[in-house]
């Protein structure tokens, strides 16, 4: 069923777990994750940026593969439809009007005054909707600006954000980064747990891909409800597919070709899954 991650998100706060978000690339990667999440009985988020809604056709494609294939699944967890990093109010809203179920406006690269408002028009619009609203504040560094430094938030500045516009999930920039960390990656828990103390309200970990799963574990312990898995599963789907090809080098069917990342997709969400805590939270 499709659901917001309003409630999603603060059980997951309360029960000190957290709600995996995974993009999805395809239409297959849908049905894989779908399909592994509930096995899991796990709520799931599945997540398209814009890039993926070009590559997809547009958002109205997106809404009704993923209800499609909610409804011949027959699945029955809580499933969110989610655009990630939406760079301007007309993307939220043309998601929002196509039937998304979240959407996350982030003008996070804008002033605060800037961001504080964007914001609030996506949240005025997604009000009697239905739709929950998550934002950025901070930048997140990427992983071709190499030379960019991540801009940190202080815990004022994210409980004036959330004062000044009530989003309901926030995505602070904390050192983590989007894609492969080519060093180290260095999360500052400390300033995770103060912006979790001051604004009380569920918080979203992106570029979660690469962290170990202490990590990950500390992360929620400090208030992460929601996490974002990109690359990770991107890394194994591509590794199987062309470990497959390797030794079938005939093969000239693209769903044989796609199919054969489903286990290795299958495998990595089951493992997140568990990792997370969000298995058999949706019984
Ligand atoms: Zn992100």
């Amino acid at each position: 069923m499709l659901v917001n991650s309003d409630s999603l998100l603060s059980m997951a706060s309360k029960e000190g777990y957290a709600v995996p978000a995974y993009n999805i690339n395809n239409l297959e990667w849908a049905r894989f994750i779908l399909e592994a999440c509930q096995e899991d009985k796990s709520p799931v988020i599945l997540a398209v940026t814009e890039k993926s809604i070009s590559y997809f056709g547009g958002t109205k494609v997106i809404y009704n593969m993923v209800k499609g294939l909610v409804d011949e699944l027959s699945i029955t967890i809580p499933v969110v439809l989610h655009l990630d990093h939406g760079s301007s109010v007309e993307i939220c809203k043309k998601a929002i009007d196509s039937g998304f179920t979240s959407v996350m406006m982030d003008a996070s690269r804008k002033s605060m005054q800037d961001n504080v408002s964007d914001t609030n028009e996506v949240i005025s619009y997604a009000a009697n909707k239905n739709v929950s609203v998550e934002a950025e504040i901070g930048v997140l560094n990427e992983e071709e600006g190499e030379s960019l430094e991540n801009d940190s938030v202080t815990p004022e500045d994210a409980k004036e954000f959330v004062l000044q516009t009530g989003v309901s999930s926030l995505a602070p920039s904390v050192g983590n980064k989007h894609g492969i960390y080519k060093d180290e990656p260095k999360l500052d828990f400390e300033l995770l747990g103060l912006i979790c103390k001051s604004v009380k309200i569920p918080l979203v970990l992106h570029g979660a891909s690469g962290l170990n799963d202490n990590m990950i574990k500390t992360a929620i312990f400090c208030g992460v409800a929601k996490i974002n898995i990109n690359t990770d599963l991107q890394i194994v789907w591509a590794d199987a597919v062309r470990r497959f090809l390797d030794y079938n080098k005939k093969e000239y069917d693209p769903r044989v070709i796609i199919a054969s990342g489903e286990q290795a997709i299958k495998k990595m969400v089951h493992y997140k899954n568990n990792l997370f805590g969000s298995k058999n939270r949706a019984v």
